[in-house]
């Protein structure tokens, strides 16, 4: 079974996609000229962010933060202030845009000019989450040659692992742990029903559970324009307090993947109590 630092019987991620304009433009190049789509993305480091690290400080939880490069141009001041609160910095990308749109040549380039970028604002980046989840048969490649340890977009386990192919630790994400199926709405998707708080524990409390009592690790992924609403932060507020008491090792991306590094490769409690 999974030993967990401390004796936790389990561990638990606050991850948190800062995507302010960039996704809405990533989402439609159009966009970009659209002030009132892109106000959506900027109530993230407006009003989200503030109100997450507010959050964070009170319940002592170290979170991790992945922003892409051209967001962290627009709100340089935000990701400070998250770095200055001791979360961890990771990349999401430069421009918002999937690698599968990208060739090789492009993909590279986004690399190095989202790593350049938080760098300059002070960050120590080694993960990668993709804007989309989504590689292509060249991103490993390319997050190893310019030095990344872990990434944060593959759907496959409910551990940590190495990858197969590559030095490189792999922190798996879900859909439904992630804010944004539940709730993501825009000006194209009016016959979807805004989630309520309430639905969205239902879902996402069995499902810590379950992962706890296998020794997984809980991923949750939210964005801050999307869970820095008032009542959403009290949903979060809920979760970490669930966290605690079901004996969650809380940790930041990066030291989940240190720990899989220096002790994998880890299990799951399958069923058993050996
Ligand atoms: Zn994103």
């Amino acid at each position: 079974m999974t030993e967990w630092p401390g004796g936790h019987r389990y561990a638990a991620t606050l991850s948190f996609d800062f995507d302010a304009e960039e996704v809405w433009i990533g989402e439609n190049p159009a966009h970009a000229s659209a002030p009132g789509i892109l106000s959506q993305g900027a109530y993230g480091p407006r009003v989200g962010v503030p109100l997450i690290l507010n959050l964070l400080e009170r319940t002592g939880i170290r979170g991790t933060f992945y922003v892409s490069g051209k967001d962290a141009i627009r709100h340089p001041d935000s990701v400070r202030n998250i770095i200055a609160a001791g979360h961890e910095v990771a990349h999401h990308g430069h421009s918002h845009t999937s690698p599968t749109a990208l060739r090789r040549t492009e993909e590279e380039l986004e690399l190095s000019l989202g790593l350049e970028t938080l760098r300059s604002l002070g960050a120590e980046v080694v993960g990668y989450r993709s804007p989309s989840w989504e590689f292509t048969e060249h991103t490993l490649d390319l997050l190893v040659a310019a030095g990344f340890e872990y990434s944060s977009n593959l759907l496959d386990h409910i551990l940590p692992y190495r990858h197969a192919s590559h030095d490189l630790v792999e922190v798996p994400v879900s859909w439904l742990l992630d804010d944004a199926p539940h709730f993501w709405f825009a000006n194209d998707t009016w016959e979807k029903t805004i989630r309520s708080t309430r639905e969205v524990l239902e879902v996402w409390l069995p499902e810590i559970d379950g992962i706890a009592a296998l020794g997984g690790h809980v991923m949750l992924t939210a964005h801050p324009m999307i869970s820095g609403r008032p009542s959403r932060l009290a949903m979060l507020e809920t979760v970490i307090g669930h966290l605690a008491d079901t004996g969650a090792w809380i940790a930041t991306t990066r030291e989940v993947a240190d720990y899989e590094r220096e002790n994998g490769p880890l299990s799951l409690t399958i069923g058993d109590n050996r």
